[in-house]
């Protein structure tokens, strides 16, 4: 076929433009991507998705090898999560999916119950918030304590009882995304269960290590379905299962907790749509990827890189301990860490910092009483340049506080904590997306080359207008 571009052209362009992305290997980007560092592996995934790519989902019967990689999958996680013999499962597209069908399916599974709500921990990812919004469903959200950053089940058990009529749905974590601290499920299991109220842990990020940290010793147990009172698991596959992207595990208890889950349409002239997932025609494949990549590394082998991700994550979080001007958050769960920062060391300054050592490092905003900080996601690529790793974050602090902490315009901040992000018109936004520093040429938007005063602005901002402000960002980038 003859084209305008060669097949060489366009696929060289494709990696010209890869290349100004963040790495998705080499252990050096902390958040967003999962490296398990074995090669072959990643080979094989990338191979099954192309394969499996044009099979799909939306018909079972059509594709009978995807329902039994999605079987095999399902079966491989049950042990591992304590499952019953009765527990099922769905493979879903990433952990937002998981959620937002956990959600739904709680609130479909109770009709009769005219404003339904959910009780979860301030620290519960903002997936369950999307899913509030979208489903209709009210979030409770019952601050953590402010010391270990773990969900307060006494204060979760008082807002249940509150709302004892209406709640539908509890959720925790296993371990939160923002501080890497896995909440106290046994507890707040019971607060549920006597009230017989669905409990759901978010085992997104947790889910695919936590199994062999326990037969180390290493995880605070029990925490999955050998909890009475549990309900429902989400855990990612393209986290720590070091898949493609695009797949994550839902597992009901039973049958029937899972059955509102499933949505069937016999209701038009065409085919009786039928699906499992919110998304009805699915690529094969992420499954197919997951189940390639699942297979070859084997239980022995995620043993093996979870307790790598671990041992780097600890080491990382004595190393950073040992750092003047940093704490670490909480003394982490499983592999993730937050840093926080004290007055002489502006956090936005050293991810920027970090940045320009080759590290990319998340920034987390300040939230109710809890401050401002680092996200660290230490995948096992990580682990062995963890050494690597807190040299330059030394360095990047002393940079950091010799530059001083970037200061806010205080007209800017009291603004921004005064504005109304409701009553702002689109002319509004492009003027405070400019004083942001998020102003590109002719009315559009750029991502600046340091972030730092940027989050320093939102920072100061309450959430609503952080929101709004992201939002019109997004837009404007996006037309
Ligand atoms: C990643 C994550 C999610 C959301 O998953 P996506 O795959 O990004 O949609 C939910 N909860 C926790 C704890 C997570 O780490």
């Amino acid at each position: 076929m003859t084209t305008e571009h060669t097949v060489d052209d366009i696929a060289s362009r494709l990696l010209a433009m890869r290349a100004g992305d963040l790495p998705t290997h080499g252990g050096r980007t902390l958040a967003y991507v999962y490296d398990s560092g074995i090669a072959e592996a990643d080979a094989l995934g990338r191979e099954a998705l192309a394969a499996y790519g044009a099979t799909n989902g939306l018909d079972p019967t059509a594709f009978p090898s995807l329902l039994t990689m999605e079987r095999d999958l399902v079966a491989f996680a049950r042990p591992l999560l304590h499952a019953p013999e009765t527990a099922v499962g769905t493979v879903t597209s990433g952990g937002t999916e998981s959620i937002l069908l956990a959600v739904q399916t709680a609130r479909d599974a109770n009709p009769q119950v005219a404003r339904p709500a959910m009780v979860v921990p301030t620290t519960i990812h903002a997936a369950f918030h999307k899913a509030a919004h979208y489903f209709g469903v009210e979030r409770i959200s019952v601050p953590v304590d402010p010391v270990t950053f773990r969900a307060d089940p006494a204060a979760m058990a008082a807002a249940l009882a509150d709302h004892a009529d209406r709640v539908v749905l509890v959720a925790a974590s296993a371990p939160s995304y923002a501080h890497g601290v896995v909440d106290p499920i046994p507890e707040i299991a019971a607060a549920a269960g006597a009230h017989g109220v669905r409990f759901h842990v978010d085992a997104c990020i947790g889910g695919w290590v936590l199994p062999w940290l326990e037969r180390d010793g290493l995880a605070p147990t029990p925490w999955d379905f050998a909890v009475d009172g549990v309900t429902s698991i989400s855990a990612d596959l393209h986290k720590y299962a070091y898949t493609p992207k695009g797949v994550s595990l839902l597992l009901h208890r039973t049958p029937a907790l899972r059955r509102a889950q499933f949505f069937a349409s016999a209701d038009w002239p065409g085919y009786t749509m039928l699906n499992a997932t919110m998304q009805s025609t699915k690529s094969g494949g992420p499954l197919a990827a997951a189940w390639a990549v699942v297979t070859y590394l084997g239980d022995e082998g995620y043993h093996r890189l979870a307790r790598t991700a671990h041992d780097g994550a600890r080491a990382l979080a004595a190393g950073a301990a040992d750092i003047d001007h940093l704490t670490v958050a909480a003394e982490p769960d499983t592999t993730l860490v937050a840093v926080t920062t004290d007055d002489a060391c502006d956090v936005f300054t050293l991810s920027d910092a970090m940045l320009d050592r080759g590290w990319f490092v998340q920034p987390q905003m300040a939230y109710d009483a809890l401050p401002p900080s680092l996200h660290l996601t230490v995948s096992a690529a990580t682990a062995p340049l963890v050494p690597e790793f807190l040299e330059s974050l030394r360095a990047a602090v002393a940079e950091a506080v010799a530059a001083g902490p970037v200061v806010v315009d205080p007209q800017l901040r009291a603004a921004a904590q005064a504005l109304d992000p409701t009553t702002l018109d689109d002319a509004a936004f492009d003027g405070l997306l400019g004083l942001a520093g998020l102003a590109g040429d002719g009315g559009s938007v750029a991502v600046p080359s340091r972030m730092a005063p940027v989050n320093a602005l939102l920072d100061a901002a309450p959430p609503a207008l952080r929101e709004a402000l992201l939002v019109a960002f997004l837009d404007r980038l996006t037309r």
